[in-house]
């Protein structure tokens, strides 16, 4: 048995879920496949990608390591014709759970190289490191309000996610710009940071696919969260300027890691620009004369009922809101008590 029997349901904290795990396979063109792989989370799937190299196999991200997914995996391919062994190359778009958690099973079982970038490595390595993770958690959250029965549901969430993502070794750290040939496969690593600090997407020019990853999704925006141990990190204006950076490039088709393939990309991506700026300034009109944290600022942001998770992506939006506003200086940051305070000025 690879995996523990259970797995957390996302969307609600509180309840543990059974799951059939049920993928689906379609070739997108000769030798190139997508892989939509089941999760228990809202979104439901995620799609890895996949193609076929003399006799080899290179994956694009895992999916995600719940009871009974690589199994999936692997008859899946036995399906299409492909045999699991002959993965022999893993490339990462980040480390988050349901991109990454498989790739130790890969490379224990069928010798995969593991490729990401520096930046997705360090993210992964905190993984391995849960009690300087769990410190810097309770420090981090605590300094922007939250209290410590809030802190410890995101704790063990933490905990569930590092239990599961498999352990493995980088073979190889990804560059921007850097290409890649296999044969008649060509593709180029394009630095998306972001949505996570080593964000990468996967551009093949001569065809106009880009393998997105969590960089550009069809129907929502991608989450943005701080890094906590890294306060010069600025998600949102790094994230725009990620998507300024795909948006120069002659895509044609978006393959994403969550939802169907789509077109249209410089639409979609003034959709995302215009749901942040909407959304910055949402945080914006909460910020007075009176000092706030940013637990009390996104508790206002919330208009209805939802769940203790819903509630920690909130916090982490107005956040990261709120560290763009700061460094536009249209609010000032002060701290009480080891407690950031926000002021309009
Ligand atoms: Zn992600």
């Amino acid at each position: 048995m690879r995996t523990p029997q259970r797995c957390r349901d996302a969307a609600q904290r509180s309840i543990w879920v059974f799951y059939k795990v049920d993928n689906m396979i379609s070739e997108i063109e000769k030798d190139f496949y997508r892989i939509s792989l089941r999760m228990p989370y809202r979104l439901r799937h995620v799609n890895a990608y996949l193609f076929v190299y003399d006799k080899e196999l290179l994956l694009f991200d895992t999916g995600l390591n719940v009871s009974g997914s690589y199994e999936t995996l692997e008859k899946d391919l036995t399906n299409a014709g492909l045999n699991i062994n002959n993965i022999k190359h893993v490339f990462l778009t980040h480390t988050h759970t349901d991109h990454c958690s498989m790739a130790g099973f890969l490379q224990k079982d069928t010798g995969a190289k593991i490729y990401l970038s520096n930046a997705a490595s360090e993210d992964y390595e905190h993984t391995r490191q849960p009690d300087l993770t769990i410190k810097q958690v309770r420090k981090f959250y605590a300094r922007h309000g939250m209290s410590g029965r809030q802190i410890d549901l995101i704790i063990e969430e933490y905990k569930y996610i590092q239990n599961i993502i498999t352990e493995f070794n980088t073979d190889c750290y990804l560059h921007n710009h850097e290409v890649f040939e296999f044969g008649d496969w060509k593709f180029e690593v394009i630095f998306t940071p972001g949505h996570a600090a080593g964000h990468v997407c996967f551009f093949f020019r001569e065809k106009g696919f880009l393998l997105a990853g969590d960089h550009i999704l069809p129907f929502i925006a991608p989450i943005l969260s701080p890094d906590i141990f890294d306060d010069s990190f600025y998600p949102l204006k790094t994230y725009l300027g990620s998507l300024d950076a795909i948006g120069e490039l002659p895509i044609s088709t978006i393959y994403p890691g969550h939802g169907n393939p789509f077109v249209d990309l410089n639409e979609r991506i003034a959709e995302i620009q215009k749901h942040h700026q909407k959304r910055k300034n949402n945080v914006l009109d909460r910020v007075n004369s009176k000092p706030k944290t940013t637990y009390d600022i996104s508790h206002e942001m919330i208009t209805s009922s939802v769940s203790d998770f819903d509630k920690f992506l909130i916090l982490n939006e107005t956040l990261i809101y709120l560290k763009e506003l700061k460094a536009e200086g249209v609010i000032s940051e002060d701290t009480t008590n080891n407690v950031l305070v926000y002021t309009a000025i």
